[in-house]
């Protein structure tokens, strides 16, 4: 089983293999000695406990996709103390201030990535800011996939609504 990459999640046939090419390998692209050689978009700011860059995968219908990212190899968002719940929240604050949006999403998982739709072991804060004509609706996945359709019939029809 994969420990570092859910290669499942990725959301691209290069995506994949570029995931199964550094599981191989042992490297976790979000530990920060690893982001320079690994990733193209590259470190904007190191905190006591946490890195801030931009998402080399920015989801389609986002204004700017941020990565708050632990400086620490860590899986859940409580094996870090409370003081860096206190940094993340200044980070946002100041990314807030610095891009002006119109309005903000965070989206953190936290622990077994195959059930919390991450593809990243490391956890990860996904910081995006929203305008309000998107290209798409931007979507984030937040469950192991569900059985094919069941978004379809997620509202069950009332008694008497016609179909
Ligand atoms: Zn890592």
């Amino acid at each position: 089983m994969s420990e570092l990459y859910d290669l499942e999640a990725a959301r691209s046939p290069e995506q994949r293999a570029y995931m199964a090419g550094l599981e191989a390998r042992g490297v976790c692209i979000f530990c920060p000695e690893h982001v320079a050689a690994e990733q193209r978009l590259p470190i904007e700011h190191t905190g006591e406990h946490w890195y801030v860059k931009r998402n080399d995968y920015p989801y389609p219908g986002t204004v700017e996709h941020y990565l708050i990212v632990p400086l620490r190899h860590v899986v859940t968002f409580d094996e870090l103390p409370d003081a860096a719940g206190a940094e993340l929240w200044a980070i946002r604050r100041a990314l807030k201030g610095e891009l002006s949006p119109l309005a903000t999403a965070t989206v953190e998982r936290s622990g077994d990535m195959r059930l919390n739709g991450g593809s990243v072991a490391h956890l990860h804060t996904h910081f995006v800011a929203l305008a309000p004509d998107p290209a798409e609706t931007v979507r984030f996945r937040v469950s192991a996939r569900g059985a094919p359709d069941s978004t379809a019939c997620a509202r069950p029809a009332r008694p008497g609504t016609p179909r």
